[in-house]
């Protein structure tokens, strides 16, 4: 991909900018909740009453059409201009709207796109069970055919929101004598109302924020007009959006980094050190970490560009995305790290009424990066095994 920018990329980005620094909202996201959800609604909608919501999306669903690249920039943009992480509103932007592109029916377009655009719905994804993460083809959550419904009995554990979703993409299994990557099906559960049969139990996370779910289905009755694709096709309905996922989900965190950094030397500089009654900035060691955290973003900044650019050629970033995937985790593991030593003893107060508490729940929450969506074990896997060409491991 020519990364070279056009006169019209600059303006999109001046356009971009400019509609951003009168609109992001001030104050920050609640941390779960109906909170959470009333703020990411209300800023989705605002995005999109604005022009802004679904750059990439295809026009003829409601998005601008726009280039990656452009895609890029507004991320950028936003980062920038410090505006809140997706949030609740990312299962249904980056994977259950892609996939309904390409895999719904008319009328399962007309009912949901528009929807998550606007700001109207939120979605959940019902992958994760208790005996099926990294090894997902393994799931046993069992749907049975009655008629023109299907019966749904499992469960489903670290559901991201789904106290607070009013739609899930469900993977259950149809067919269990088929080999297990063929008697898949995916299906949207209604969750909001929630159909009788349905228990959803949030998970009290170490931060004590609650942003995971175990999802219990006792005989959960969902119409076969829900199923998405074909019954028996989950795997590859899942599997082939990829092409318009275009395994960009995660370039706005990649990108939001560098601006986590940026907060980090701000915050460095109006904190007192370790050490006396110095800056923290004027510590060696902290200034020092700081530097390479600094340079460290930029390295980023360009494996997402890489990626972008292999998106652009093949339709998905192929399996050198790992490598931006495990840096990223790992980078914001040490740079959340960092907020803290930064703050000293003042972090331990996890509960306090001070801004430091905030540090502290996204320095625990960094804890996660190595782990949702692909652990960095599975993700080294994959680099040795696709990119390295190294045997693989049984
Ligand atoms: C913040 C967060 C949000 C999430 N949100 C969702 C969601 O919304 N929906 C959903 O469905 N799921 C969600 N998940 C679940 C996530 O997808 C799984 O946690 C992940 O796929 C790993 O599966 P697991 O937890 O079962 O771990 P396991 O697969 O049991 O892995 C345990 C450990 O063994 C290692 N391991 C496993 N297999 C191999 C192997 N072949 N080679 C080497 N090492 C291996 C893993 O790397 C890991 O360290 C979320 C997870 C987190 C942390």
């Amino acid at each position: 991909m020519d990364i070279t920018f056009t006169e019209e990329d600059h303006s999109f980005r001046a356009e971009a900018r400019d509609w951003l620094s009168r609109n992001v909202p001030k104050e920050r996201p609640p941390d779960d909740g109906q909170g959470l959800r009333e703020f990411d609604l209300a800023w989705q909608a605002t995005q999109y009453e604005g022009g802004w919501a679904g750059i990439s999306w295809p026009v003829e669903y409601g998005g601008r059409g726009l280039s990656l690249l452009q895609q890029m920039i507004w991320h950028e943009e936003y980062a920038r201009a410090g505006a809140p992480n997706v949030g609740t509103s990312f299962v249904g932007l980056n994977d259950a709207g892609p996939t309904l592109m390409i895999h719904g029916s008319e009328d399962q377009k007309v009912r949901h796109l528009s929807r998550i655009l606007e700001g109207r719905s939120i979605w959940a994804q019902g992958y994760s069970e208790p005996n099926a993460g990294s090894d997902l083809a393994s799931l046993q959550t069992r749907g049975t055919i009655d008629g023109n419904e299907m019966v749904i009995t499992g469960e489903k554990i670290w559901t991201s929101y789904a106290d607070i979703a009013d739609h899930q993409e469900l993977l259950v299994r149809t067919d269990p004598d088929a080999p297990k990557h063929k008697g898949i099906t995916w299906i949207i559960c209604d969750l909001s109302p929630s159909p009788p049969g349905l228990i959803v139990e949030p998970i009290r996370m170490l931060s004590g924020i609650d942003r995971l779910c175990r999802v219990i289905y006792d005989e959960v009755r969902i119409p076969l007009s829900n199923v998405v694709g074909q019954v028996n096709d989950g795997w590859n309905v899942v599997s082939s959006s990829l092409y318009l996922k275009r395994g960009t989900g995660r370039i706005a965190d990649q990108v939001s980094l560098a601006r986590t950094v940026d907060d980090l030397v701000e915050l460095a500089a109006n904190t007192r050190g370790p050490h006396g009654p110095a800056r923290a900035l004027d510590n060696d060691e902290l200034a020092r970490r700081l530097a390479t955290a600094r340079a460290e973003v930029i390295a980023l900044r360009a494996m997402t560009y890489a990626e972008l650019s292999r998106v652009e050629r093949d339709g998905h970033p192929g399996a050198e995305g790992s490598f931006g995937r495990i840096f990223h985790a790992l980078l914001s593991q040490r740079v959340h790290r960092l907020a803290l030593d930064i703050l000293g003893p003042r972090s331990l107060d996890i509960d306090g009424a001070s801004d430091d508490h905030y540090w502290t729940k996204e320095y625990l929450w960094s804890f996660t990066e190595t782990v949702g969506g692909g652990t960095s074990e599975i993700q080294s896997s994959v680099i040795a095994e696709r990119v390295l060409g190294l045997p693989h491991d049984r």
